[in-house]
């Protein structure tokens, strides 16, 4: 395998924990009190939307990186999986390692995050 490749088993690997974390996740919310009946006391209220609020940020970011790890494996069935979108060089295959969903170069990433700002 080339070294600017990572290991399709690695994806794979990410995506079975990412699995095994939403399982968890649905159990918990399967468990979780009946929202027909909202608690009484209003820290309980503060409390409950709270935790509401946290699982959404948490789903979303499930589903993003699920997302991206189905982006990134369709990148690597195609052969396209390493190379910068924006312009076209190779990802070091450090970057790789560390963020296995980068579509971007760090050069490219730093420059996208500069015009956000
Ligand atoms: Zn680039």
């Amino acid at each position: 395998m080339p070294p600017h490749r990572l290991p399709l088993d690695e994806l794979l690997d990410e995506e079975r924990a990412l699995r095994r974390i939403v399982a968890t996740l649905v159990r918990r919310r399967r468990t979780e009190p009946n929202p027909e009946r909202p608690p009484v006391h209003f820290l309980d209220r503060a409390l409950t939307a709270s935790l509401e609020q946290h699982n959404e940020v948490v789903w979303r970011r499930l589903a993003d990186k699920s997302h991206g790890l189905s982006e990134a494996r369709a990148r690597l069935q195609e052969g396209t999986y390493g190379t910068c979108h924006a312009c076209g060089c190779r990802i070091p295959p450090r970057r790789l390692r560390a963020v296995p969903t980068a579509t971007l170069c760090v050069s490219c990433q730093a420059r996208l995050e500069g015009t956000r700002n």
